[in-house]
């Protein structure tokens, strides 16, 4: 069931996270691929 939420978001053109998957809001450009609560660098 996991896989098919990532197949999900793989084919979605928004922006997601790619360490939880979460959907980023398209305002979070400055972030590079993760979205704010994973990118803690
Ligand atoms: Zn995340």
């Amino acid at each position: 069931m996991l896989e098919n939420v990532v197949e999900f978001f793989k084919n979605l053109p928004e922006k997601t996270c790619v360490q939880c998957g979460k959907k980023m809001e398209e305002q979070s450009e400055c972030y590079s691929h993760s979205c704010e609560n994973c990118n803690t660098i």
